[in-house]
């Protein structure tokens, strides 16, 4: 639906903000977007190349992802 938004953007913008963060299911932590990043070796060429990507973070697997 696109709709032209002139008034009340900021209140729209921190509502979105709001909704987009999710709990955990689990542990009920709010899940924290990050950028992980790692290392993959190319098999093909032998070299090492570093990859990112987003991760939800939430108590669970914390350990995991900041070791
Ligand atoms: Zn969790």
């Amino acid at each position: 639906m696109a709709k032209r938004v002139t008034k009340g953007f900021a209140s729209k913008t921190q509502k979105a903000l709001r909704d987009s963060k999710k709990h955990c299911a689990v542990c009920g932590e709010p899940i924290e977007l990050v950028k992980h990043i790692f290392t993959q070796k190319d098999s093909n060429t032998d070299t090492i190349r570093f990859k990112e990507k987003m991760v939800g973070v939430c108590n669970c697997n914390r350990n995991e992802i900041y070791k």
